[in-house]
């Protein structure tokens, strides 16, 4: 199977745009639409054109180029149906469990409430990879801002489910300041300070951080491992459910300076 080409890069102050494209039609999708400029000067750039917009959920971030480059490319906007109201120009709303095909490639939309109420997030089986919007970051995971905490956990709780090798984008270069919080959670995680130290030297060089794996996120991100003695001894939660050591993780770093 021949190879889709991603282009990814920084856009606004910190969000990331991906541009996802497929030689052989032509399809070019870009995730999200965080800022219509951005996305233009590198469709330029690539000598793509674009057809697709693919959103993850409703927040300004990611949806305000949506009309602009509609206007532009006629491009099918296709979202979460439960934010349809909040996604301009959206085409096609879609909930989570289905999949649909893009270049003869399967997408699998999986719903992961709690950043937002529909947020989505999509994974193409074949190729593994996942676009994760704002649900998961690298090391780090989004705000529970219209969900509940225990929402929030269970659509991460799918994500883990997902083959170590799967490959992931995401909706912010968070990374260097999630790294920070997730020391002071599992301090003695061995694979987290290697990779902390490592986050540190590719920011100071400008470098981002994504994509990443499933497989290193499950290692190190504190988001992603309640069972892990270390966090619950920390945490004085030795006994509690997973969903609420999530929670106890959750809270800590909404109030995180
Ligand atoms: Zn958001
Ligand atoms: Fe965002």
């Amino acid at each position: 199977m021949r190879k889709l080409d991603l282009h990814h890069f920084i856009c606004r102050q910190d969000n990331y745009g991906v541009l996802v494209h497929d030689r052989v039609s032509g399809l070019t999708a870009t995730i999200d639409a965080p800022e219509a400029s951005a996305i233009e000067r590198e469709l330029e750039r690539k000598g793509w054109k674009l057809t697709h917009i693919l959103t993850t959920h409703h927040h300004g971030d990611h949806v305000e180029g949506n009309l602009a480059l509609k206007k532009k490319w006629h491009a099918q906007i296709i979202g979460p149906k439960a934010e349809a109201s909040q996604i301009p120009g959206i085409d096609l709303g879609v909930s989570g469990g289905e999949s649909y095909d893009i270049a003869g490639r399967e997408v699998k939309v999986i719903a992961t409430p709690g950043h937002t109420k529909g947020h989505i997030v999509l994974y193409l089986p074949r190729e593994e990879l996942l676009f994760a919007g704002d649900t998961l970051f690298a090391l780090g995971c989004g705000r529970v801002i219209e969900g509940t905490m225990s929402e929030m956990w269970a659509s991460l709780d799918k994500l883990r489910k997902l083959p170590p090798a799967a490959v992931f984008y995401c909706g912010h270069e968070y990374t260097e300041a999630n790294a920070r919080f997730a020391l002071t959670i599992e301090p003695g995680n061995e694979a987290l300070v290697k990779r902390a130290q490592k986050i540190k030297a590719q920011r100071a060089k400008g470098e981002m951080t994504l994509p990443g794996t499933i497989g290193e996120e499950l290692a190190t991100n504190v988001f992603l491992r309640p069972e892990s003695k270390e966090i619950r001894s920390l945490l004085g939660m030795s006994m509690a459910s997973k969903a609420d050591v999530f929670a106890e993780i959750r809270k800590r770093k909404d109030a995180f300076r």
